[in-house]
């Protein structure tokens, strides 16, 4: 055999898992149908400032090990994600903290604040939430929901919040001090010089293809390495066999501008119904750019169909039912399934290199 792996997808799992395979020594072709590597990490440089092409990526993660992998191939900035909200022409901040409270009712301290959101809480009475709609009026109440979650929720996945997993909004942090930080994780950044630095460093020295569709040349690319490693959709891999697995799309429509500072933030999310995108990125500001020109982009959310990518995961219990037959149908075979599409899971970029490592870790080390 030419190759000891064949590596499907080029994002993160699968460059995390060729760098921790060619350090053992083995021989690895990475192929990726786009023409770029980095998967939705991948950044353009426009106007000298690094344009995140797949939307806004802020690494961030409380795991120290994680976090010293991912600097020993790229320095990271202090960059902390604090985003607004626009709500009908009204600025707020993001996550629910002290200053969104604030300008929501005026309330100056946590314990007016509290006595607030627990009156509206106790008011909906929800004991066990069985939706997102659930969960959010029993963590925040009806006021928040209404104008910071429920517009933007609802066109983010084109389905009714009562129809999506609770999950998904215990992903945002709510608490009670004036801290802006859109994550609770200790450590936070932006690769230096952006994310195509970690990519690069990565696959340094490993064999890499773009333009190639695994399903286009399946046999000849399979007959070239011992073994596969698939990053793509699992459903796709197994012929659609129990169906469908269902995703969310996004639309980026990018603009450069000819003024220093369009919006002052690198995300500014449009939290009504009525706009049909969700966010609006600037991105020199995710490096503190000084540029004389700025890109921004507006991420348009759209159904998913065969010929858009596959962004998000849609985990309601239909499609995880679904996902666990392509799971345990995947476990018969001798192949590695990770990331985002091929474990169908609303993984974080840290949560994808830990799976990586956590895999490549236990194949290696039985070796
Ligand atoms: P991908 O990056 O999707 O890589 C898979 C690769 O496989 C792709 O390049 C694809 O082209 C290739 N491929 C698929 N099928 C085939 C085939 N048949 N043949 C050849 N190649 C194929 N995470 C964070 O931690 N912080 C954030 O702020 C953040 N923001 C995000 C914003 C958006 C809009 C999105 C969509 C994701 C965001 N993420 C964020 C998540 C992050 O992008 C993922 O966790 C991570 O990039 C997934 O890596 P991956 O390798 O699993 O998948
Ligand atoms: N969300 C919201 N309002 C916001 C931001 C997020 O209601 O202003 C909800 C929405 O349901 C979204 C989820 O919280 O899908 C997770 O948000 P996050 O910013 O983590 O989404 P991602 O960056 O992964 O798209």
């Amino acid at each position: 055999m030419k190759y000891d792996y064949l590596i499907v997808g080029a994002g993160l799992f699968g460059s995390v898992f060729a760098h921790e395979a060619q350090k053992k020594g083995k021989k690895c072709l990475v192929i990726d149908r786009r023409s770029h590597l980095g998967g939705n990490v991948y950044c353009e440089e426009i106007e000298g400032i690094n344009v995140h092409k797949y939307g806004a990526h802020i690494f961030h993660t409380n795991d120290k090990e994680i976090w010293d992998y991912v600097n020993s191939f790229v320095a990271f900035n202090r960059y902390t994600n604090s985003p607004m909200a626009n709500y009908r022409d009204q600025l707020y901040n993001l996550p629910f903290n002290m200053n969104t409270f604030y300008q929501l009712w005026k309330v100056k301290t946590p314990a007016e604040a509290r006595a607030f959101i627990n009156k509206q809480v106790q008011q909906e009475g929800i004991k066990n939430p069985k939706n997102l709609e659930e969960q959010a009026l029993s963590l925040v109440g009806r006021d928040i929901y209404e104008k910071l979650i429920k517009g933007y929720t609802e066109k983010q996945w084109g389905r009714k919040a009562t129809e999506l997993p609770a999950f998904i909004i215990k992903r945002l942090p709510l608490r009670f001090t004036f801290d802006n930080n859109y994550f609770n994780d200790k450590y936070q950044g932006i690769p230096i010089g952006g994310y195509n630095k970690l990519i690069n460093a990565l696959l340094e020295g490993v064999e890499t293809r773009l333009e190639v569709d695994f399903f286009q040349d399946k046999t000849a690319l399979m007959s070239m390495a011992d073994k596969l490693v698939f990053t793509g959709k699992i459903d796709e891999f197994y012929d659609y066999r129990y169906g469908k697995l269902e995703y969310r799309s996004l639309d980026f429509k990018h603009q450069t501008l000819n003024m220093e500072n369009y919006q002052g933030n690198a995300v500014v999310n449009y939290t009504d119904a009525e706009i049909p995108y969700t966010r609006i990125l600037e991105h020199k500001h995710f490096e503190f750019g000084t540029q004389k020109k700025t890109v921004i982009t507006k991420e348009y959310p759209t159904e998913w169909s065969g010929n858009k990518e596959p962004y998000y995961p849609i985990n309601d219990k239909r499609n995880n039912e679904m996902y666990i037959k392509y799971r345990d149908l995947s476990l018969q075979d001798d192949i590695i399934f990770g990331g985002r599409l091929a474990e169908y899971k609303y993984y974080d970029m840290h949560q994808v290199i830990a799976s990586a490592l956590a895999k490549s870790k236990k194949i290696f080390n039985a070796q």
